[in-house]
């Protein structure tokens, strides 16, 4: 379930007047009833560029389900009314309030820099107020006779937050300058810091993941993935936090002593090893049993394939745009390690959305062209159906010149970088991913006579992958 905000717009005024019309919904709001089009329409021609205001419809999957903003949002004291209207019947009771909330708390705090949210609620709307301090809001102040509701004079509480108070839902991995001293200025993304299992881009997508086993009520979950894989690493560790028998199936031998497997089976999870051409039958068959047994299983495909791997780097894209307006720069470039592709697909699909001219570097790390890079269009196409497919080709660049021996086989120059990076920057990197994309990255600026420029390296993770290296080099 994807819960989203988007500006609210002249064609929102129908469903508006619908909800607010709605017993069900309005015996809290001060709206003079039955509310009309026209007054509405005037309404939202008055409104809708005002600065000092935020409104926005809440959208699940795509659905309008509900309305939330800011009012009285006033930059000078840093302060701002909160909102919040459910429309839909049917979505109510299922967390989607909260999750707007956050997301609008998100942006009064992180991107308005706001100092104080705060909001009016009816004595009586007791339900709402558990939502409010669930969110953190504390009550303030009963008022009494405060306004005038159905007719009759009604109390209410003020509620408040302060800038102190709120804890982002997700703070923004760390963005650090690296290197100065190659005639780029190179940033660095630390998606490997994310907190959970070590991190990384599964990490990252497995959040996401782990939103979809509660939507669905499944009981466990099937997964596929090597020894080395940074993806099951996490699925398994997400299912043991989460009491979730967790299945993989993986392509070589359930033995093979890398630290990601030692944790796989440290987490509990069953590993099901088959040679590579039974995979799918493997994955299906277990699927069966697990249905036969009555179970509910979730299925995620290998390395968090599919739209929910590319949303979770439509987010990260987003944290990106953050980072370059609070700090006033620009990245020309971003490179990082490409395999299955969603990373590379999703921030695509966030620099298509914002239409930024920018060059978005995929250093393949296994796959060959045509291929990869055909797995990186369908996935832009998929998540982003109304994209042009020039737009979407123009820019999709998949660089398959530095996968040396293909996955999880490199050069020295690889473990040489890798050297490198953990005596200069104190970052580690691994042979089968990110330090075959950052090597990927220097010969590539190198070989193109690229400088002067900004240019951001994301770390996809992969620490375990890291100790291997070390472990292999005694
Ligand atoms: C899986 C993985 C990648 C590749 O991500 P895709 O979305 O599959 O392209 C890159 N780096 C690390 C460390 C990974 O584990």
């Amino acid at each position: 379930m994807s819960v989203t905000l988007r500006k609210f717009e002249k064609s929102d005024i129908p469903k508006k007047i619908e909800w607010i019309n709605n017993p069900a919904n309005n015996r809290f709001l001060h709206y003079e009833l039955p509310l009309e089009y026209d007054k509405t329409l005037r309404w939202f021609e008055k409104n809708q560029y005002r600065e000092d205001r935020y409104d926005t419809v809440v959208e699940v999957d795509g659905v309008p389900v509900g309305l939330i903003g800011l009012l009285s949002i006033d930059r000078n004291n840093g302060t701002a009314e909160y909102y919040i209207s459910m429309g839909e019947t049917d979505y109510k009771r299922r967390g989607i309030a909260y999750r707007a909330s956050r997301m609008l708390l998100d942006h009064a705090f992180d991107t308005l820099q706001l100092n104080r949210v705060y909001l009016y609620t009816e004595v009586e709307n007791r339900d709402a107020q558990r939502l409010f301090a669930c969110l953190g809001f504390v009550p303030e102040a009963l008022l009494e006779n405060n306004v005038l509701s159905h007719g009759v004079y009604v109390d209410r509480y003020r509620y408040g937050m302060t800038r102190g108070a709120y804890v982002p839902t997700n703070d923004p991995t760390p963005v650090r300058l690296l290197d100065v001293c190659s005639g780029n200025r190179i940033y660095i993304k630390r998606d490997d810091l994310l907190p959970f299992s070590f991190g990384g881009n599964k990490a990252r997508k497995a959040a996401l993941f782990a939103e979809e086993v509660e939507r669905l009520h499944s009981d466990c979950v099937v997964t596929y993935g090597s020894a080395g894989s940074n993806h099951c690493r996490v699925i398994a560790n997400l299912c043991a936090q989460k009491g979730l028998d967790c299945h993989i199936i993986s392509p070589d031998g359930a033995d093979v002593p890398t630290f990601n497997r030692l944790l796989m089976k440290r987490f509990g999870a069953h590993i099901t090893a088959v040679p590579v051409e039974a995979v799918h039958d493997t994955i299906e068959n277990t699927l069966a049993a697990l249905r036969e047994q009555g179970k509910n299983p979730y299925f995620i495909p290998g390395g968090g394939h599919g739209n929910i791997g590319t949303h979770a780097y439509r987010q990260c894209y987003e944290e990106i745009k953050q980072f370059e307006k609070k700090h006033n720069l620009f990245f020309d470039y971003i490179f990082f390690a490409s395999g299955t592709g969603t990373t590379q697909a999703g921030l695509v699909c966030g620099q298509l959305i914002h239409r930024d001219e920018r060059q978005i570097i995929g250093i393949s790390i296994a796959r060959k062209c045509p291929y990869g890079r055909e797995v990186v269009l369908q996935s832009i196409r998929d998540y982003l159906p109304a994209a042009t497919e020039e737009s979407v080709e123009r820019h999709t660049h998949f660089i398959d010149d530095y996968v040396s021996g293909g996955y999880g086989a490199a050069d020295d120059a690889v473990a040489a970088t890798i050297d490198r990076a953990l005596a200069a920057y104190g970052v580690p990197l691994d042979m089968t991913y990110t330090g075959k994309a950052f090597c990927g990255m220097e010969a590539y600026l190198k070989d193109r006579g690229v400088s002067g420029k900004n240019i951001l390296f994301i770390h996809t993770g992969g620490m375990p992958l890291f100790f291997d290296y070390l472990k292999g080099s005694m």
